[in-house]
């Protein structure tokens, strides 16, 4: 539950039971919980003296940095709400997000600081910019000539103290306002599963400004462990790092585990690890049995979002290598305790036929308080207390979840509902595809139509009919594209997923 004190308490236990024990570790510097408590306290009445009060935003812009999580701990103490921003987007997207914030401070790391400036003309609210980093850290500055905040905000469950934003791939990234208590439950909810505890050596090696760097950071902090912040992912330095700091627990995407599993040392660097946790995007599944070859690590699957406060469904290392259920390697595993998951129909609003795909809605305690400034979408999303998570999928007798599609994706046609994972599935196996995407196109007939993009294997030239036979072999007939559309690559964000938004406008 969330104290007074709110997840500082995670912070405060810490300094008070292990005072001299390292709690972050960023390239050659280390903090002690100690150090750690002085400088929240004193960024936070910084922050104070510069004007943040409660209900408002600070946003933050670097590659992966303590700082960031210090601002996040001193802004849950103003009653403010830390608003992180996706280092890797285009101008035009930078711009929108920071305005969106509506901060008027931004910390920004000095090799941003360039880009801040090429847009500053469109980011009317920003009064001050504070740059990290550098010879002159005016950050670090902030921090040294701040007077410890003596008085607190008074936490309470419906705070947002952090705003991350989704990743974009159905729209423009939305700011989900995420609740102190939210992440308390995400913490609880995991660290069992994980076994997570004071001897937790944890690696952040994904992006602080998504959902999956910061509560797996929260977490690993929530556990009294050591946390290494990686800067970047990058997979030679990740595997240094776990060997020379005896990384206990790591998370990955899966476009990271494919790099990693390129390196030639993985095994001898990894033997630290107790738990390697990897979502955020389906693996495919070639990847996961070379991954189950290559590594003894036990693995864990997780299926979350950032309305989520991070992860809410676990497949777990047993459940991995079980060779009598080799089919739940494809599920996204159980809900976590405290998570309660409904399969929807999305035509009819009502709950789905055990195995039928429906939409996925979750109850929890981790559901985001709702969008930023979105008071339409936050309502369309969040209803009778019920998350509507925008995937659908279905569930089995054991509860496990399976992920189909997202289910702005599905396409209608002639009133019958496909999947485009579905046909996606069946179109890759043809030798001649090396990607492909599958959209709804619209039609006067049927309403919208199947209809593939396909990037060849190189060196082959496939033809669209011979394609489309291909698929009809293997389809219901409504399920076949009925156009194809040669490319030579699927636009894709920066985690690796395909936007099918740009597809659907370009060929639309
Ligand atoms: P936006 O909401 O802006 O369109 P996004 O949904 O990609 O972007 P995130 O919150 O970063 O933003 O990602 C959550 C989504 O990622 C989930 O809704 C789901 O579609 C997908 N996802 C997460 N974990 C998994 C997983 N283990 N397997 C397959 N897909 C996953
Ligand atoms: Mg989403």
């Amino acid at each position: 539950g969330v104290t007074p004190n709110g997840i500082f308490e995670i912070i405060e236990r810490q300094a008070s039971q292990h005072p001299d024990a390292v709690a972050l570790l960023f390239g050659s510097r280390a903090w002690t919980w100690t150090e750690l408590r002085a400088r929240i306290l004193r960024l936070a009445g910084a922050l104070r003296a510069e004007g943040v009060t409660e209900g408002d935003r600070i946003a933050f812009l670097d590659k992966n940095h303590p700082a960031c999580l210090e601002t996040t701990f001193a802004a849950s103490l103003l009653g403010a709400a830390h608003a992180v921003v996706n280092f890797r987007l285009s101008p035009e997207e930078l711009a929108y997000v920071i305005d969106d914030t509506t901060a008027e401070i931004l910390i920004v790391g000095e090799e941003f600081a360039s880009s801040v400036e090429a847009i500053r003309s469109e980011l009317p609210k920003l009064r001050r910019i504070v740059v990290l980093g550098g010879d002159q850290d005016e950050y670090e500055a902030l921090v040294a000539a701040g007077t410890p905040l003596s008085e607190r905000h008074h936490a309470s469950a419906d705070d947002c103290f952090l705003q991350l934003y989704t990743s974009g791939t159905t729209g423009w990234p939305k700011g989900a306002m995420l609740s102190q208590a939210g992440l308390a439950a995400h913490s609880e909810a995991l660290l069992p599963a994980y076994k997570m505890d004071e001897s937790t050596v944890n690696l952040v090696a994904m992006p602080l400004f998504h959902v999956g760097g910061t509560s797996w950071a929260i977490g690993g902090m929530y556990a009294g462990g050591r946390t290494i912040i990686a800067r970047d992912a990058v997979p030679a330095d990740l595997l240094k790092l776990i060997k020379d700091e005896q990384v206990t627990h790591a998370f990955f995407v899966p476009a990271l585990i494919q790099m990693l599993l390129a390196q030639p040392d993985l095994v001898e660097a990894t033997k630290s690890l107790h738990v390697i946790g990897y979502g955020g995007s389906p693996m495919p599944a070639p990847l996961m049995e070379k991954t189950l070859a290559t590594l003894d690590t036990p693995l864990y699957s997780v299926y979350g979002m950032t309305e989520m406060s991070g992860v809410f469904c676990v497949l777990g290392p047993d459940d991995h290598r079980d060779p009598e259920r080799a089919h739940l390697r494809a599920s996204a595993g159980r809900p976590l305790p405290g998570s309660d998951v409904r399969v929807v129909d999305p035509s009819s609003g009502k709950d789905a036929a055990l195995g039928e795909v429906g939409e996925f809605w979750v109850k929890s305690p981790q559901v985001m308080l709702g969008y930023w400034n979105k008071p339409d979408a936050s309502a369309e999303s969040i209803v009778g207390g019920w998350l509507r998570t925008g995937d659908a999928g279905r569930m089995d007798e054991d509860g496990y979840l399976y992920i189909e599609d997202r289910v702005k994706d599905m396409v209608i046609t002639g009133g019958e509902n496909v999947y485009p994972a579905e046909v996606e599935r069946v179109l890759i196996q043809h030798p001649a595809v090396a990607e492909v995407a599958v959209i709804g196109l619209p039609d006067r007939k049927w309403g919208e139509t199947v209809h593939a993009i396909v990037t060849p294997e190189s060196g082959s030239e496939p033809e669209a009919s011979e394609l489309i036979a291909y698929a009809r072999q293997r389809l219901a007939h409504y399920k076949c594209p009925t156009g194809i559309t040669f490319v030579d690559a699927l636009p894709r964000n920066p985690t690796g997923k395909i936007l099918k938004r740009d597809l659907k406008a370009k060929f639309g």
